[in-house]
């Protein structure tokens, strides 16, 4: 197998060309790593943009539906709602209200990754059941009467209608701005999605990659996953690699963290030869 050696890393051939074994040298920690990952620019910083003259933030495109969590991670954020409901929008408290405070919809499950859907306001939409628009525009109709929400605006219109229950108005996440007035480690309490977002890090098997359909995720074109790679170099955005710096080395650890890193920079200025590391790799 080839392989290539330097002093803090090693890399050798993964199942597909677009990834990459990334092990360390210290304590050959290996992480099957997405190549694009490698050279990708993002920053998250939630601002205001303009959408057909209505100004929103931008963070309305990203969290405008809530996120699929574990029944661990909805029990943690749950404990916190008396202590954050303060922050909450009075759309998303009116929900909650009409809910008996149960931040997740139990009826939105994938049960492929075993994940419930957090709520979002004002009216709840099923994104799963886009085929059934129909049905489920009716129920909406119903969810209106009940909250209130101006029937005409659909909600398939930007800026989107809908935002998570956490969204707070000036655009941050109310959990977010919890745990930080809290002192308390975001990285380690915050849904993972959110805190990743818009890597997809699993400890658990060993990879890292970007979240399926990654520049899909957002309502509408936003910067950050914008494909325009001059405007995000015009604007100084980093590699997403280093923005994402302290989430990944809670994951993978400060070792392996620092072999990534210097791997990245080598495959930036093209010292990683692919064809070598896949020369004697029969794919198929
Ligand atoms: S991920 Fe992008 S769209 Fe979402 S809040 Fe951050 S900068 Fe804004
Ligand atoms: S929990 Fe916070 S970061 Fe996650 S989708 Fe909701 S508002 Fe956005």
């Amino acid at each position: 197998m080839a392989i290539i050696k330097t002093k803090s890393y090693y890399v050798k051939p993964s199942d597909s060309r677009e990834w990459l074994i990334i092990g360390d040298i210290i304590n050959h920690k290996e992480v099957d790593v997405e190549i694009k990952t490698l050279d990708y620019l993002f920053h998250c910083e939630p601002k205001e943009i303009e959408i057909d003259g209505i100004k929103v933030m931008c963070s309305r495109l990203c969290c405008y539906t809530g996120c699929y969590v574990s029944k661990e991670e909805i029990n943690e954020a749950q404990r916190q709602i008396p202590k954050i409901s303060s922050y909450l929008q009075e759309d998303s408290i009116k929900l909650l209200k009409l809910n008996n405070f149960q931040i997740y919809n139990p009826d939105d499950y994938d049960p492929e990754e075993n994940l419930y859907k957090i709520r979002c306001a004002p009216a709840e939409w099923n994104f799963a059941d886009d085929d059934e628009e129909n049905e489920d525009d009716d129920e909406e109709m119903e969810d209106n009467k009940e909250t209130n929400v101006d029937e005409e605006n659909d909600e398939f219109d930007l800026p989107p209608r809908n935002h998570c229950i956490f969204l707070m108005k000036n655009g941050y996440c109310a959990l977010h701005k919890y745990y930080l007035d809290a002192n308390e480690n975001w990285i380690k309490k915050k849904f993972n999605i959110c805190s990743t977002f818009p890597l997809d890090l699993r400890p658990q098997d060993g990879t890292m990659a970007f979240m399926s359909d990654f520049n899909e995720f957002a309502f509408g074109e936003v910067e950050c996953l914008s494909s325009d790679r001059d405007l995000k170099e015009k604007l100084n955005y980093p590699q997403i690699i280093e923005e994402m710096r302290d989430v990944i080395i809670d994951r993978f650890g400060e070792t392996w963290f620092g072999a990534l890193s210097q791997c990245a920079k080598d495959f930036r200025v093209g010292t990683i030869d692919l064809d070598y590391i896949y020369s004697d790799v029969d794919l198929e």
